[in-house]
């Protein structure tokens, strides 16, 4: 279980690598009432900036009007609203929209807005860049630049609400943006505390799903942590060889002690965990290979998502046959388990799956 802030001494310390003030987003509104505290007010005011930045979106501490003068100028000397800047929106023909957002020191992230029928998901990032090196991922090939602070991935929540329009909501979260959520694990749950906290964002946790590459120690945290989230898996291979091929961190957490964590991980009532699996031609996509699903996912409430690859230029890797794709499914189908065909969202703008690069190289 990740150790908790304890005091409001050790929260100012908050190990910040990109800003040289707090960013209020960082903290849930009980560690805010520390902050205040910290500078000489009552608790009471804590709960008053988390009505400001979390109710009314607000970002201008010297704004916040009633908060005292003499505090409110305190405040905003050691402390800011850090939201990341959106520098560039591209809309995809499929409704999605690709949002590029630049951090407090530069860096790059992206962000995806996926509306489907009455649902609007925000794909959020964790790190810039990614360490993984997935064989099929774009992402991987830029390797990892820094982790994100748990303001910076509620930012982009914030960021992101700014430009919906009127009446619209951001209704489901998803950590599979660029990064490895459980690579920055305490950002990850700092991150979670404030965007299910009833008096901050308010999300149910059973609307938000966390995306691991398979991190089976932080799979075993993430289970005994208080917010219940739901879990997804990167899966894409079902023998060790393949994937140890195509994910480099199968070398370090076998399939079988992937799926032995996942058995051990709580699933809340009428919820699955969701395993993610990139077809990929000749490589992951016989009938052998869904059979051998069938028979890993044995015991446990999951669905599958499959993920017909997105091809970009220099992957050695293409996507399947529609026909050996269908197939694919048709067999976990038979063996009754929930399985759904994602095309990817955001393909024509480079927001799909495993392609989120592009926006660290404009
Ligand atoms: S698939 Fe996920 S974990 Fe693997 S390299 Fe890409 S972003 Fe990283």
């Amino acid at each position: 279980m990740a150790r908790p802030i304890s005091s409001a001494s050790e929260l100012l310390c908050y190990p910040f690598s990109a800003m040289s003030r707090l960013n209020l987003l960082d903290y849930p509104p009980l560690e805010l009432e520390s902050v205040a505290e910290s500078l000489g007010a009552p608790r009471y005011r804590g709960r008053q900036i988390a009505t400001w930045l979390y109710a009314k979106g607000a970002t201008d501490i010297t704004a916040m009007s009633d908060l005292p003068r003499e505090f409110r100028s305190a405040l905003s000397e050691r402390a800011e609203v850090a939201v990341p800047e959106i520098e560039r929106r591209t809309p995809s023909q499929d409704g999605s929209q690709k949002l590029v957002l630049r951090l407090g020191d530069g860096a790059r992230i992206q962000s995806v807005l996926m509306p489907d029928e009455d649902r609007l998901t925000l794909c959020v990032s964790t790190q810039v860049g990614c360490g993984f090196g997935c064989a099929f991922c774009f992402t991987g090939t830029m390797g990892l630049e820094r982790n994100l602070t748990p303001g910076e991935i509620v930012g982009q929540v914030v960021a992101a609400r700014r430009i919906l329009p009127d009446g619209a909501r951001i209704t489901h979260l998803v950590y599979m943006g660029m990064g490895e959520p459980l690579a920055n694990y305490a950002a990850t749950i700092q991150s979670l505390r404030i965007l299910t906290d009833p008096k901050a964002f308010g999300f149910s946790p059973r609307r938000i799903t966390v995306s691991t590459v398979g991190l089976v120690s932080g799979i075993e945290r993430l289970a005994n942590e208080n917010v219940k989230v739901n879990l997804a898996i990167s899966l894409h291979a079902t023998s060790n060889q393949i994937r140890n091929r195509i994910m480099p961190v199968n070398k370090g957490f076998s399939i079988e002690e992937l799926l032995e964590a996942c058995r051990g991980f709580p699933v809340a009532f009428r919820q699955r965990i969701t395993f993610e699996y990139v077809l990929l031609d000749h490589v992951n996509d016989a009938a052998e290979d869904a059979r051998r699903l069938v028979r890993l996912l044995k015991g446990i409430r999951a669905k599958v998502n499959l993920i017909p690859f997105n091809d970009w230029e220099g992957s050695g890797f293409q996507r399947p046959p529609l026909q050996r794709i269908l197939a694919f499914q048709s067999l976990l189908l038979e063996a009754g388990i929930r399985t759904t065909v994602r095309w990817s969202k955001g393909e024509d703008i480079g927001a799909a799956c495993g392609q989120l690069k592009e926006a660290l190289t404009a």
